[in-house]
């Protein structure tokens, strides 16, 4: 055959931004966490299942979710399961490395019937228990995101 090609290798780094709609529901969901610290879930009209986050279609039964159909929800949960990160890890929301160790939990919100998960500010994993309660701890100065509740927190009751 032929002479063997010279194989080269291109690398660039190219910024890709784009816009999408996130739909009403999620709209008013972060309008709520901004403006008034509310957590809003969406209740199938139908089967009555708490989506958190909310939904526009219930997963169960198919049926749209409206806007008169969020409801108000708890900032606090229960524990159903947890980790503790300990290996570097680049932060989608930022785009550098996350510092680590941090806590990661799955929770129920109550009056919610699906789960969430999200930052726990704990990283020693001896003192998790599934069935811990928690509850999310706001921002001061709220921009209607995600980050508006950096973390939940491990919390006793009663
Ligand atoms: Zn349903």
């Amino acid at each position: 055959m032929g002479k063997k090609e010279k194989e080269f290798q291109i690398k660039w780094k190219t910024d890709l931004p784009y816009n999408y709609s996130i739909g009403k529901l999620a709209v008013k969901y972060f309008e709520e966490l901004k403006e008034n610290k509310r957590i809003m879930g969406s209740k199938c009209p139908k089967c009555g299942k708490v989506h958190m986050p909310p939904r526009t279609v219930c997963a169960d039964c198919l049926v749209e979710m409206k806007l008169e159909d969020m409801v108000e929800l708890s900032p606090r949960g229960t524990l159903e399961g947890f980790t503790v990160v300990n290996y570097p890890f680049i932060d989608p929301t930022t785009g550098g490395m996350r510092p680590f160790p941090y806590g990661y939990g799955i929770f129920k919100l109550d009056g919610a019937d699906t789960y969430m998960m999200h930052f726990v500010n704990e990283t020693d994993h001896t003192k998790f228990k599934i069935g811990q309660r928690v509850e999310a701890v706001f921002k001061e100065k709220r921009e209607g995101n995600i980050g508006d509740i950096p973390y939940f927190r491990i919390i006793r009751e009663g």
